[in-house]
Order: C-alpha cells, then sequence, then structure tokens
C-alpha cells in the first residue's frame, strides 16, 4: 500500500497562489468485508498474501512463481485457470482473495486506435463514498511501439496553472496495484496476455502491444515514489509483463530532491515538465518552481543516474500562445539544455472549459520547433493521436463541446496528443 508524501508548501511573503493543496485523503484503507485483489502486487506482497492464508514460508517461493506467472504472464481472472496450483490452495485463495481488476466504467476507441479507458478502483474507504475513485487511462498505438500512459495519483495537489487535473479537489495517492492494474486493464481490453491473441508480428510472444509506459496520467508521480518504484519494478520483471525499463518513462513537474532516487531504485527514463526558461514565469506556469528553481532543477538532471546519449531525458514544454513560445524563448531553451542530454517534446496547449491559456498558433509551434531542431534536438512536433475521443493528457475530464473552435481546428490541422507520449527509448 502506497504511504502517502505529499511535500508542505513553502510559504512565501509576497501574495501568490500556494504552491500545492493539502491532499484530502492521505491513506488508503480496504473496506471490511471486501477481498483484496491480487492483481497489481509485487512479489514481496504476494508472498505476505500467500502466508496470511497459512502457506508455509518454505513452499512460498515456488507459490509465488506461480501465482506471478498466471497472473502477469496469462492475465487470469479466476483461481480455476491456476492448472499447476492444487485444488485445496485454490479454494484457500478464492476464499480469501479475489483476481479483480479496477471497473472499466467506460472506453472510448479512437479512429486512429487511440483508446482512453475511465477506470473505477476499489473502494477505499469513506472519502471516496466507498465508491472508488475514478482515473483515466490511455492507449496509443504506433507502427513501432505501443503507449499506455498512467496515473500515478487521483488529481494533483500540484497547482500548475496551464493544467486541468490540478484543479481537482479530491487527491490521493494511487497503490502500486492501483498502479500496475492500469496495464493489467489495458493487456485485457487489447488481448495483450499470452494465449489470448497472436502478437501482432505473428511471433506468439506476450506484451506486443503495450511496449511503453509514460507516468504522463494524473498525479506527479514523484509524490507517490514508492509506490512508482514498486510499480516500475513489477511492470519490468522479465517473468511477469516484462517491459523494458528503457520504455517506462516518468514525468515530473519537478521535484528536485527525489531525482536521483527515481533513477538509483526505478532505473526509469525521465521526462521533466519544463515550459519556461525563466524563473519568474516557470514560478507562475508550475508554482512548485518557487521551491525548486530552473538552475537547481537543470542540476539534477546533469546528475540523473544514467543519463547518457543513449538515455536522454525529455523535457517538455506546453505551447502557450503570447506566454512562453517567442523565438527568444526557443534560443533560450536550447542554450539552457546545453550539455544534458535532451530530447524536446513541445506540447499544443489542451486547452479546459475555464482555463486561461490559448494554444500557440501552428506557425508559431513550426518556427519554434525549427529553432529547437537546428540546434540538433529530434523533431518535437508529432501526428496527432485520438483527437476525436480528448485523449491528451491535461484534458482529463474535459468536455468535447466545450472546447475552443480554434483549439479544436488546430488539432485538427495537426497537433495533438502524441507529443505527450514521445517518451522512452524510440
Ligand atoms: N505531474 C507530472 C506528470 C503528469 S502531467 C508532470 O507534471 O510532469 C503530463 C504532462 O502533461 C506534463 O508535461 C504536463 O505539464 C502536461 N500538461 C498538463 N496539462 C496540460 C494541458 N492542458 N495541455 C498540454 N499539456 C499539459
Ligand atoms: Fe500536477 Fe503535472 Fe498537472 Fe502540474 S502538470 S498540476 S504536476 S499533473
Amino acid at each position: 500500500m502506497a504511504t502517502a508524501s505529499f511535500d508542505t508548501a513553502r510559504r512565501e511573503a509576497r501574495p501568490v497562489s500556494p504552491i500545492e493543496k493539502a491532499p484530502e485523503v492521505t491513506a488508503l484503507a480496504t473496506v471490511p468485508g471486501r477481498k483484496r485483489s491480487l492483481v497489481g502486487l509485487t512479489r514481496a506482497d504476494l508472498k505476505q498474501a500467500l502466508i496470511d492464508i497459512g502457506v508455509a514460508e518454505r513452499e512460498t517461493r515456488m507459490r509465488v512463481s506461480q501465482l506471478w506467472h498466471w497472473i502477469y504472464v496469462r492475465g487470469a481472472r479466476e483461481f480455476a485457470e491456476m492448472t499447476n496450483v492444487g485444488k485445496v490452495l485454490k479454494a484457500q485463495l478464492a476464499d480469501a482473495y479475489t483476481l479483480e481488476r479496477p471497473e472499466v466504467v467506460s472506453e472510448q476507441v479512437s479512429r486512429d486506435g487511440t483508446r482512453k479507458w475511465l477506470l473505477r478502483m476499489a473502494p477505499t474507504g469513506a472519502h471516496d463514498h466507498n465508491r472508488g475513485a475514478e482515473i483515466e487511462c490511455v492507449y496509443i498505438p504506433g507502427d513501432d511501439r505501443g503507449t499506455l500512459c498512467v496515473s500515478s495519483q487521483v488529481g494533483c495537489t500540484l497547482t500548475c496553472s496551464f493544467c486541468h487535473t490540478g484543479t481537482q479537489r479530491l487527491v490521493r495517492n494511487l497503490s502500486t496495484a492501483e498502479i500496475v492494474s492500469q496495464l493489467v486493464v489495458a493487456r485485457d481490453a487489447l488481448g495483450d496476455f499470452a494465449g489470448q491473441m497472436p502478437s501482432k508480428d505473428g511471433g506468439g510472444e506476450v506484451g506486443r502491444l503495450v511496449t511503453n509506459i509514460v507516468f504522463m496520467g494524473m498525479g506527479e508521480p514523484l509524490y507517490n515514489l514508492d509506490a512508482v518504484i514498486d510499480a516500475v519494478s513489477v511492470m519490468s520483471d522479465q517473468e511477469g509483463l516484462a517491459l523494458s525499463r528503457r520504455r517506462i518513462t516518468v514525468s515530473t513537474s519537478g521535484v528536485v530532491p527525489q531525482i536521483e532516487r527515481l533513477g538509483l531504485e526505478a532505473n526509469a527514463m525521465l521526462a521533466i515538465s519544463l515550459h519556461a526558461v525563466r524563473d519568474d514565469l516557470r514560478d507562475e506556469l508550475v508554482p512548485l518552481n518557487r521551491k525548486y528553481p530552473i538552475a537547481q532543477l537543470l542540476d539534477a538532471c546533469r546528475n540523473y543516474p544514467g543519463v547518457s546519449n543513449a538515455r536522454r531525458i525529455t523535457f517538455e514544454y506546453v505551447m502557450l500562445k503570447g506566454v512562453n513560445d517567442s523565438d527568444a524563448d526557443a534560443r533560450a531553451l536550447v542554450r539552457l539544455l546545453k550539455g544534458i542530454p535532451a530530447k524536446i517534446n513541445l506540447i499544443p496547449f489542451n486547452p479546459w472549459p475555464g482555463s486561461k491559456y490559448e494554444c500557440s498558433d501552428w506557425e508559431r509551434i513550426d518556427r519554434f520547433s525549427e529553432i529547437v531542431f537546428n540546434a540538433g534536438y529530434a523533431s518535437p512536433v508529432r501526428t496527432p493521436r485520438g483527437r476525436d475521443i480528448l485523449a491528451a493528457c491535461g484534458q482529463l475530464k474535459s468536455e468535447t463541446e466545450k472546447m475552443r473552435a480554434r483549439a479544436r481546428m488546430l488539432m485538427e490541422e495537426g497537433l495533438g496528443a502524441e507529443g505527450f507520449y514521445a517518451g522512452g527509448e524510440d
């Protein structure tokens, strides 16, 4: 279970908006009388679950391996499927636990194959009215990869001024199991578990549809780092879900003190939500900058464990009309990142009801991207994906009909969400 590790706001003398809001919930509970699901657990937690129902310690290693295979390679939904587990143990397991996944409340499929799921987590107590918190999870298929965008928290305590998630009231950390379950649900829905469907290359191997994970859904992953580290380890276990750590990207708004630990313990790829090249502007867009300014953030990037030209850091930069999108900004961006093995993702701003920004014009993004490209960085704006179902991060919970016509037109012209999901190994 995740422990809450929310940071506290530093009080400033000047009258500014708070860096973050207090989380509504800091601890999770299992609702009494409700069986716990084993899906999403780490090996250590599975072992404990076995011990709790009386399995002898000396047997646990083998039993954990069996469960691990059934849950993460085969995608088993019933204990009865586990043919190499004895009848008695199967009955004991079914008595105490389930193999339930989060409920799929809705699924939307875009014309281009992008899928967005609204998932309802198991209830965790009175704060979610015993109904279960809801999060979104998006799958973006590509020619050579399939990327799943997962959430690390319900909502976010931070208050980035351009982000819809930051306005949500209910905030809590997701547990490791809740994070991993998003991948399990995606594999269920895509038929991406062993034996469910031949893989797209016909090789019959598993895990070929979802190849990359980006932590770019709801929440600040580095405020829930324990759970994120464990989730990365379950997702990358080669005897289970078997993704490569080089294909798992964690995006942060800049929680400097946790960046090194992410590298050391998760060994994941790093993405930084930079969005501005000057502290005064970044203070406004990403208020956490007042605590950890740009220079400190870039130092942490230079020292990120494992960073190299083969393992570059992705810098995300949301294009806000008249705010951060000038030629001078582009040149300053290139200067700022000098010496850091970097990729830059220019993200067209996705409007949401009540947002105070507009997306930069197409010509402006083009020009900005040209300056960045000429300085030697990979092409930053990509083909739009899932635009017809609003599958873009930062749009979570917004409604199509409320989008400004202009923004929709921009998206139709070739801007979209994929830039968000371009993390990880190419
Ligand atoms: N909290 C983490 C990860 C989730 S946000 C972070 O901030 O990095 C994923 C990405 O979407 C971030 O780069 C974020 O800045 C960006 N984003 C948020 N709202 C957006 C919006 N309305 N339009 C475009 N990008 C947005
Ligand atoms: Fe939170 Fe990231 Fe949104 Fe900022 S951009 S409010 S850190 S989810």
